[in-house]
């Protein structure tokens, strides 16, 4: 009856909100969600900033302007400056979350059949924004040093597809895998990048959360190394992870030709990002309430990827591989001899949740894999967590043996 357009004729939803219906069970422990701990909330800080901002009325309750508060870009343009990133104020906007970058640069660069890479398995509401954008998605692998920038480069000398526009990474403790692109990957890539004339995305709403390792710089500060590249990456980053995601405050670093066209893009999306809360992250950020709260959060998170791969390694033995991450919020585990879907069904029964890999492929599933965040739960519920998962799976493993015997 209705006229819908061809990706709304029958979209499928998140594979991962699929699995909220579970979680809120009673006595769950969960895996599954990407969401950051709230208890680990600065609920006081941001209660005062709130109140700072409100003395200002007008600048909370009045539509702002579309590329963001220039309060709020100045305070971003000196965080970027301390991550390494130099920008000017026509290369900064200011996003409703950093997915609203992702879906504005779709706006402006990809028509229905037009090739994009992506790294895979890949986070999955990039590849939803992919296929609603009708685009071409050409996977490349990633290994525990990130994206297989040498395959990549196979790829695109062997002149199978169409010239992509864009390449999407999360470079810096990904989701879902957890892991951290090498600085010989970064640089091999922003070549490619200049060679091939694609935009490199680079997805980080994580690379403040390390809690080992050494400083790794972004794609966006090593663009400075390799000539030509500095207009072949667009980065986004985001408050969601290091301060709330309810203030829906993320932002985008692009050449100001990009940039600029987002904003038109974005002037037909919302208009602007809520001024009230980017106005409460203004005051949070001036107040250096940011540079005290990311130490005890990154740390607290530390303790908990500790305590998830520790358990793992104790309660699994050889049946699990997995690489520690550094820093964000993720383990990405393959288990031996069943797969992931078969195994969550026992562990919903046992009370405790993960999501399978199937979720982050685009093509070439990885059924035995699976993404673990151990942002949520506390430590005790991470280890009874990890407990639950081995009886779940020793569980669905007798029952696939009765099934194979039978
Ligand atoms: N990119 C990645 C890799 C994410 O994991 C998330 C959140 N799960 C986002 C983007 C979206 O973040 P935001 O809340 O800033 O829109």
């Amino acid at each position: 009856m209705y006229q819908f357009t061809t990706p709304f004729q029958n979209p499928s939803g998140s594979p991962i909100r699929e699995l909220f219906k579970y979680v809120n069970l009673p006595g769950m422990i969960s895996f599954a969600g990407g969401y950051p701990a709230s208890d680990l909330f600065d609920t006081q800080g941001l209660e005062a900033a709130a109140a700072r901002a409100y003395q200002t009325p007008t600048r909370c309750l009045q539509y702002g302007p579309t590329d963001g508060l220039p309060e709020l870009k100045r305070e971003l343009l000196a965080l970027m400056g301390r991550r390494g990133i130099a920008c000017s104020n026509d290369e900064l906007v200011i996003t409703t979350g950093s997915q609203q970058g992702l879906d504005l640069l779709l706006r402006i660069f990809v028509a229905t059949g037009d090739t994009v890479l992506t790294e895979q398995p890949a986070y999955p509401a990039t590849l939803q924004a992919f296929n609603l954008a009708q685009a071409r998605i050409v996977t490349v692998p990633v290994d525990d040093a990130g994206l297989d920038v040498a395959e990549l480069s196979k790829l695109l000398d062997s002149g199978v597809m169409d010239a992509p526009k864009l390449l999407y990474t999360v470079p810096t403790f990904a989701n879902p895998t957890g892991a951290t692109l090498s600085r010989e990957r970064r640089v091999a890539l922003l070549e490619l990048a200049v060679k091939y004339k694609f935009v490199i995305v680079e997805d980080d709403p994580y690379g403040d959360l390390r809690f080992a390792g050494e400083r790794m710089p972004s794609i966006f500060e090593l663009a400075a190394d390799v000539e030509g590249s500095r207009g072949w990456v667009v980065h986004f980053s985001s408050l969601s992870k290091i301060v709330a995601p309810g203030l829906r405050v993320g932002w985008m670093v692009a050449p100001a030709e990009i940039a600029r066209r987002c904003v038109v893009a974005k002037q037909t999306v919302d208009l602007c990002t809520t001024p009230w809360t980017q106005a409460t992250a203004v005051e949070y950020l001036v107040d250096g309430a940011l540079e005290r709260h990311l130490p005890r959060i990154a740390s607290k998170y530390g303790v908990k990827s500790q305590a998830l791969c520790s358990e793992l390694r104790l309660q699994f033995g050889d049946a699990i591989d997995f690489h520690e991450p550094e820093g964000g919020m993720f383990v990405w585990a393959r288990i031996g001899g069943i797969d992931a879907a078969t195994l969550l069904t026992c562990a919903i029964e046992n009370k405790v949740m993960f999501v399978p890999g199937k979720a982050f492929f685009s093509d070439k599933v990885d059924p035995f894999a699976l993404r673990l965040s151990f942002a949520a739960p506390g430590v005790d519920d991470i280890k009874e967590g990890v407990r639950r998962l081995k009886r779940a799976y020793d569980e669905a493993r007798s029952v696939h043996e009765l099934t194979v015997q039978s």
